[in-house]
């Protein structure tokens, strides 16, 4: 069973989740805007990405034997100046992320609770990838610049992630 207060924790970290996942397809729909269908490609995989942890976090709480209460989702920012920009975003949201699963994790501890400890092994190590994948790309924007060409060749580049 899960104390109550990983309990809320976890509920939150839900939400959390779910909140990146409805920020990244507010993102896809700024790219799709700006004719950049494959960076709005790339954007709406993270999105379901993020659906993904949100579901392995609602699952672990249902096993737990505690109920998942799902909370309000905040409007996302839909307005960016530029792709060099959404990607700063981006890096700046896992950043934030990352804070999160660290707080989750230092609960975990406290609560000596270690299913949710290894769980959380696995959402520390994706943290880990998300912020390099992210500061990846927005290193090769700023390289090769955000506008004619090399925007073309990084739409193409963004256009080829698959589903991992
Ligand atoms: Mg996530």
């Amino acid at each position: 069973m899960l104390s109550q207060k990983l309990h809320q924790a976890f509920n939150e970290q839900i939400n959390h989740e779910m909140a990146s996942a409805y920020l990244y397809l507010s993102m896809a729909a700024y790219a799709h805007s700006m004719n950049l269908p494959g960076f709005a490609h790339w954007l709406e995989l993270q999105n379901k990405e993020e659906q993904g942890h949100a579901m392995k976090l609602y699952k672990f709480v249902n096993e737990r034997g505690a109920r998942v209460e799902l909370l309000p989702i905040p409007q996302p920012k839909s307005d960016f100046k530029s792709p060099a920009h959404l990607f700063e975003e981006v890096l700046k949201h896992e950043r934030k992320i990352t804070g999160l699963i660290n707080r989750l994790y230092e609960t975990a501890l406290d609560e000596k609770d270690y299913p949710s400890q290894v769980l959380l092994h696995w959402f520390i190590e994706e943290q880990v990838e998300e912020e390099a994948a992210a500061n990846e790309i927005l290193e090769t924007i700023r390289m090769a610049g955000e506008k004619g060409h090399a925007l073309i060749m990084m739409d193409r580049q963004l256009a080829r992630r698959g589903m991992n």
